[in-house]
């Protein structure tokens, strides 16, 4: 629905699902709303692509898990049809040069890796309990935990090469970070927002439990259908005054701008340092900023003529300690017409892939499918991935991350509105902070502070008095 540029009450910045989530949510209290959007498609970090004619596959956000309450509602509103993650068969092992099978979610290794993985998990799962996830600085142990980092915990609570290699390995997965670079804090705090490790690693019954049929691009398509979406127009600058909020833009070539009485920005925390504000951010919101680092993953996905793995009862899935490519899962479609396998490289290895040429980072991913599935991976029909490090309205995923110390001294700058300029995006997320389903909160959450600050102020339009 088409909002006149002289009657605009919010504005929204960025199509990802936390900016439509924001849209939709104050759309339906009858507030007029227009979503700037900088790329020529909504989703940001989700996005599908087909391959040469054959299968989708979704080279961003892909999964859903079974306690993802937001995008659940959502997608059950929109009438998303989903289907589970292939999980038959043995998953595959690979430590210390050795390839081995195993069920479920312990890895067959020696008993003592298997205890040392077993009470680390244990150990940062107690600790994670401890954060508060609205306030992670208020933990008993914020200082400690955020003087240090993950690795250098790993360090120290590991005792096995094999447990090392392979708890890093999934954590990277989940961190898409180097455990150097990740506050302690941060880390426990994020485990804290999927629930726990099993739920942060399972398939099943975790979160990569539920797919898309057809792809997270036409879920991101249907939320936005009903809205005012502007394409191609990358903000550049947001200025407040006693009035309203001036918002400026790039479209068709020109400069243009909207006025509004509110802005929610729902874009990554980094790409906020690339919009001038005036008046400028307080000085702990533009440091926090500048110190929330993305992450760096790339899934690499190979396209062959059928699931071949499966006919050797293999489920597709892999955790080795070998790089580049450290898990595997079978991305097939439902009607497995074709077999297609996306395996993750992450943060060291993803940013030397992300440097090389499509052809050669197929070259490598392939080969690293062949350690693990035979001959066969090496003769794939057609690859894709996306080096979202290089994408300049992404800048790295699968999110912003916190190295030592920001927590503890810019956290509290993370959610707190500037003036009229509201903040959103999944980084900004309590629950599932980092996910679709943290993106769509946060977009509720910013929705709800405008009504709030709306009703409190009762301007024209405020949310008690609907229109039509
Ligand atoms: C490889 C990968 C795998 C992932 N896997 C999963 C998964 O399986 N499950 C899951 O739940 N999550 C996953 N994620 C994370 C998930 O995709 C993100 O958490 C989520 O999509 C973030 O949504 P958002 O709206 O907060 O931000 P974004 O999706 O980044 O949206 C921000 C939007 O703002 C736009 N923008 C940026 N700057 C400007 C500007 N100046 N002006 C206007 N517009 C601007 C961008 O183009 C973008 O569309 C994955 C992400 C990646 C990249």
């Amino acid at each position: 629905m088409r909002v006149a540029d002289d009657e605009i009450d919010v504005i929204v910045v960025g199509a990802g699902f936390a900016g439509l989530a924001a849209a939709r949510a104050l759309s339906r209290v009858w507030l007029r709303v227009v979503v700037l959007e900088a790329r020529d498609r909504v989703g940001g970090r989700a996005h599908t692509r087909v391959v040469d004619g054959g299968p989708w596959v979704d080279l961003g956000g892909q999964w859903i898990g079974p306690t993802q309450r937001e995008v659940l509602a959502l997608a059950n509103e929109l009438e998303i049809e989903t289907f589970p993650t292939f999980t038959e068969g043995d998953n595959l092992v690979v430590a210390e040069g050795k390839k081995r099978r195993y069920r479920g979610l312990v890895p067959r290794v020696s008993p003592l890796a298997l205890l040392d993985f077993g009470v680390a998990r244990w150990r940062l799962d107690r600790m994670a309990k401890e954060v508060p996830l609205d306030a992670p600085w208020k933990a008993p142990r914020a200082e400690e935990w955020d003087s240090t980092s993950l690795g250098d915990w790993l360090d120290a609570n590991l005792k096995t090469k094999t447990a090392r290699r392979l708890f890093e390995a999934a954590l990277e997965t989940v961190y898409a970070a180097p455990a150097r670079e990740l506050s302690l804090l941060h880390a426990l705090f994020y485990v804290r927002s999927g629930g726990d490790l099993d739920m942060l690693l399972g398939t099943e019954r975790g979160a990569q439990a539920t797919r898309v049929s057809g792809g997270m691009q036409g879920f991101a398509e249907k939320a936005a259908a009903s809205l005012d979406v502007r394409l191609s127009c990358p903000v550049k600058r947001i200025e407040q005054d006693e009035e309203g909020v001036t918002v400026s833009f790039d479209a068709g070539g020109a400069r243009r701008s909207l006025r509004a009485s509110e802005v929610i920005v729902a874009i990554p925390p980094g790409l906020v340092a690339d919009v001038a504000f005036a008046p400028a951010l307080p000085p702990e919101r533009a440091e926090l900023v500048a110190r929330m680092p993305m992450g760096a993953v790339i899934k690499h996905t190979a396209i062959y003529d059928r699931p071949f793995w499966r006919d050797d009862g293999l489920s597709g899935m892999v955790l080795s300690d070998e790089g580049p490519i450290h898990v595997v899962f079978d991305n097939s479609l439902p009607d497995a017409k074709s077999g297609i396998l996306m395996g993750f490289s992450e943060a060291k290895n993803a940013r030397r892939l992300g440097a090389l040429t499509e052809d050669e980072r197929r070259a490598e991913a392939v080969a690293c499918f062949a350690r693990y599935f035979g001959d066969r991976a090496r003769r794939p029909i057609a690859y894709a991935d996306h080096v979202w490090e290089h994408d300049p309205w992404s800048g790295g995923c699968y999110g912003a991350f916190m190295p030592p110390g920001v927590w503890t001294e810019l956290g509290p700058a993370l959610r707190e509105p500037h003036g009229r300029v509201h903040w959103a995006g999944t980084e900004t997320a309590t629950a599932w902070s980092g996910y679709v389903d943290g993106a769509i909160s946060s977009g509720l959450r910013a929705a709800n502070e405008i009504a709030r600050h709306r009703a409190s102020h009762a301007r024209p339009h405020s949310l008690s008095a609907r229109r039509g």
